[in-house]
């Protein structure tokens, strides 16, 4: 447990989030254009303005496309800036998978904040100074692997960048340094155990102790988290967060689901349709130690389930089962049936034989039809397949096409998993 508000009642909890964020409204209505003409408009143009929660529930929402309207309406940072420029001294974009890449910047300052929030999360997977954290990331612009690495300075940890690296000078680097934590996407973790196979190299006998993921929903499916601990012999912790918000996210060893930080961000979830408040939808956030480019009632667009009964950890911070279980624009509806990328691959990772799988959406006949690829170990391809079917049928109710291709023949992927296409759009 990192603090005392954490183990305390939750409306002394809620006391902290206000006042938070009432001296973060300071400045930012003062100096933060973009904030100031929105807060203005809604009626909030004092701090005071906003003393409980119901104040807090009349703040408008904030979207990803009105902060990226506004950089490119006043390039290259917008005018979410609490000051000047020149307090700002680390700048970081999104990777544009979803449109224009989003600039976020930090100032010293947020940027130690962003850095805590991730000792947070080694904290809450029971990382020690002692340990050696081993990062598979390429270290490019995007601001996980930074504030990863920060955050494991603070902790007291040794820090191993994999940039620049084969997966296999990776694996090399896991074995020479001993390294007992790993860092990376739970894809990239189940690629780096295929390659350690294929090499030689014992995993589940070495060195590394704990995995820890983010960037998609698979260390949160039980299927996945399975497959990844048997391949490396060790515990694996899902983590969850967003450039433009923070590592908000971060797993008890209960691992009974993702608490939120609620000392360093205020949560809530809603309906993405009515945005009234519910138990299951979309997550909504407000960073509390980010005043230099805040994100206030911000809609994440994490789909996320509320677990309401107390953990075991002791922690009073709030629980999302099976943490980010996908993109509250992700469902497809495949014959009148609302499906999640996130189901499908809960199912195919099941199946230990099942190596690598992709999903394609078509439309035929006015209707959406839905092709599962499998790339397939073993001497019976064609009955793991079979099997795979039916089950997609009993779980989900949809009927897939599963085919079988050969090995090696699917993309892997080191980042963000680009496993289910949607060609209704693009298609004639
Ligand atoms: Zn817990």
């Amino acid at each position: 447990m990192s603090s005392d508000i954490e183990t305390q009642d939750r409306k002394a909890l809620l006391e902290l989030q206000l006042k938070r964020l009432q001296s973060m409204l300071g400045p930012i209505l003062q100096n933060n254009a973009f904030y100031k003409q929105k807060l203005n408009d809604a009626g909030i143009t004092r701090p005071e303005d906003i003393r409980t929660v119901a104040d807090y529930q009349r703040l408008p929402f904030t979207s990803k496309t009105e902060l990226s309207t506004d950089q490119i309406a006043h390039p290259p940072y917008g005018t979410n800036l609490t000051g000047s420029q020149d307090q700002f001294v680390r700048v970081h974009q999104t990777s544009g998978t979803t449109g224009q890449p989003l600039r976020c910047m930090d100032t010293d300052e947020s940027w130690t904040w962003f850095a805590q929030c991730w000792k947070r999360v080694y904290q809450g997977a029971g990382v020690i100074a002692a340990d050696r954290i081993f990062f598979a990331f390429s270290f490019g612009p995007f601001i996980g692997f930074w504030t990863a690495l920060e955050g494991a300075r603070l902790l007291g940890a040794l820090s191993l960048s994999g940039g620049s690296m084969t997966s296999i000078q990776r694996l090399q680097a896991i074995v020479d340094h001993q390294a007992t934590v790993l860092v990376c996407t739970p894809t990239y973790a189940l690629y780096l155990a295929e390659i350690a196979e294929a090499e030689g190299i014992d995993l589940v006998n070495g060195s590394i102790q704990t995995t820890i993921h983010a960037g998609e929903p698979g260390a949160g499916l039980p299927a996945t988290r399975q497959r990844i601990e048997q391949a490396w012999g060790a515990k694996c912790y899902d983590h969850a967060g967003a450039s433009e918000v923070g590592a908000w996210g971060f797993e008890c060893l209960e691992r009974n689901g993702m608490h939120v930080n609620e000392s360093e961000f205020i949560a809530e979830v809603i309906d993405p349709e009515t945005g009234g408040l519910a138990e299951e939808g979309e997550l909504v956030v407000t960073n509390l130690g980010r005043v230099g480019m805040p994100v206030i009632r911000y809609r994440t667009g994490d789909r996320v389930r509320l677990n309401k009964e107390a953990c075991a950890c002791g922690s009073c911070y709030l629980r999302l089962d099976g943490g980010v279980v996908g993109r509250v624009d992700d469902a497809i509806i495949i014959r009148g049936v609302n499906v999640y990328p996130s189901s499908i691959e809960n199912v195919v990772r099941g199946f230990a034989e099942v190596t690598e799988f992709a999903v394609d959406v078509y439309r035929r006949n006015e209707m959406a039809d839905m092709e599962i690829r499998l790339e397939i170990q073993g001497d019976s391809p064609n009955v793991v397949a079979d099997a795979v079917g039916q089950k997609i049928r009993h779980m989900l109710g949809i009927r897939a096409r599963v085919q079988t291709v050969p090995n090696d023949t699917l993309p892997r992927f080191e980042l963000k998993a680009k496993r289910f296409i949607d060609h209704r759009n693009t298609d004639s």
